[in-house]
């Protein structure tokens, strides 16, 4: 018998796996893939590191978590800096006085205030109800049309003004001339990979891949007092009260013959007709390592969205009114559970930064180990 039974290896299983193992608990994890990780496993392809479900950089300004990670790997001091191309035409994000420059050609941050100001019209002192509202009055309709539109509708399939605010909120504006994407304290990307992180997160816990948690769920539910359950919570309640939807990612990897390709970690293509929302170049995560540096190759990844059918990965929840009342109601459910813990992404539905994610299962693990005593 193993104290708890975790069904997924990415960072909320691995992580509450860790938190256990400290306490001298007994976890099993197991996890249907091949490969343990979930969405932050990378893949060494022609000596890079390659993201294979999409570009993680890690940031945090929560001490604990910080202080968690940094105790099992090396940092190093990766900055998203994202470049935009829209038709042939860079800017820099996230939206900050670079950007208000390449746009308008404003230079002080008073100009670029009244720019705003100017574009803002109806939408100034209204409390936005949907995307659209909430990017017009952020930033105005120049960036809304030229940044944020085309993105928004490729990367969710349906219009911004059928998307929630918050999506856009995540993105940092500011009247300086600062490129990184984060406001957080700390960030970067672990020096060897993200592999690293989850084997140093797993160490001396049991792993099994490849192995089906809800196929055989009498068997598996033997095996532990408490389980800990980190995949999508309508497919665990059987589909019994409908589909949540999520929206999903075809990856196209490539390597080319030059050293680099893009100059840079992240491009986005902002149009709405080029059918990929980013271009991933892979070895600029790596950045110190001269190795990598210096390859005469490199690896790209272009990133598709695409809608969400069963047997795909569900990649991000769409948490719109219809879906969140409906996860609501298998909240319901899942608090009836008596011996098992829903957690991450996933269980959740809930679009979560890695940070957030091991926040929550730290502070998971604490509170049932302070109720068990
Ligand atoms: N977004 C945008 N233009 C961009 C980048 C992002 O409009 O060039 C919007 C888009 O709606 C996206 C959201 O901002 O879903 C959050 O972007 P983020 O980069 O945080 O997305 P993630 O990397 O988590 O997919």
């Amino acid at each position: 018998m193993y104290d708890y039974l975790i069904v997924g290896s990415g960072l909320y299983g691995a992580t509450f796996a860790y938190m256990a193992r400290q306490q001298g608990m007994k976890c099993l994890v197991i996890d249907r893939r091949e490969q343990a990780g979930g969405n932050v496993a990378c893949r060494r392809m022609e000596g890079i590191d390659v993201h294979l479900y999409g570009p993680h950089i890690f940031h945090t300004g929560d001490e604990q978590v910080w202080r968690l990670v940094t105790s099992l790997v090396t940092m190093n001091r990766f900055t998203l800096c994202t470049i935009a191309n829209y038709r042939g035409r860079l800017y820099n994000l996230p939206f900050n006085m670079h950007t208000f420059h390449q746009m308008w050609g404003v230079v002080t941050p008073d100009e670029a205030r009244r720019k705003i100001e100017a574009q803002r019209g109806r939408y100034a002192g209204i409390t936005p109800r949907n995307l659209e509202e909430q990017a017009l009055q952020m930033v105005g309709s120049d960036i809304y049309e030229t940044l944020i539109r085309g993105y928004t509708e490729k990367q969710w399939g349906r219009p911004c003004h059928e998307l929630p605010p918050f999506i856009i909120r995540r993105l940092p504006l500011r009247f300086t001339y600062d490129n990184n994407y984060f406001n957080d304290r700390y960030q970067g990307v672990p020096e060897g990979g993200y592999n690293r992180l989850i084997s140093r997160l797993l160490e001396g816990v049991e792993c099994r891949l490849e192995c089906d948690y809800l196929a055989d769920r009498h068997y598996w539910d033997s095996q532990a007092h408490t389980i800990v359950y980190t995949g999508p919570i309508d497919e665990y309640f059987g589909y019994r009260l409908g589909r949540l939807e999520y929206r999903s990612l075809r990856f196209e990897h490539e390597v080319l013959p030059m050293q680099s390709w893009q100059g840079n970690a992240i491009v986005n293509y902002t149009d709405r007709e080029t059918p990929f929302t980013r271009i991933v170049e892979h070895k600029h995560f790596d950045i110190h390592n001269r190795e990598v540096q210096e390859l005469q190759h490199t690896v790209i990844t272009r990133e598709y969205p695409q809608a969400y059918v069963p047997g795909q990965e569900p990649y991000y929840p769409v948490n719109d009114e219809r879906n969140n009342s409906l996860y609501h109601r298998y909240e319901e459910l899942a608090q009836a559970e008596p011996h098992t813990i829903f957690g991450g992404r996933l269980a959740t539905y809930r679009y979560m930064n890695m940070d957030e994610v091991m926040a929550s299962a730290i502070r998971q693990f604490r509170l049932i180990t302070l109720q068990e005593t």
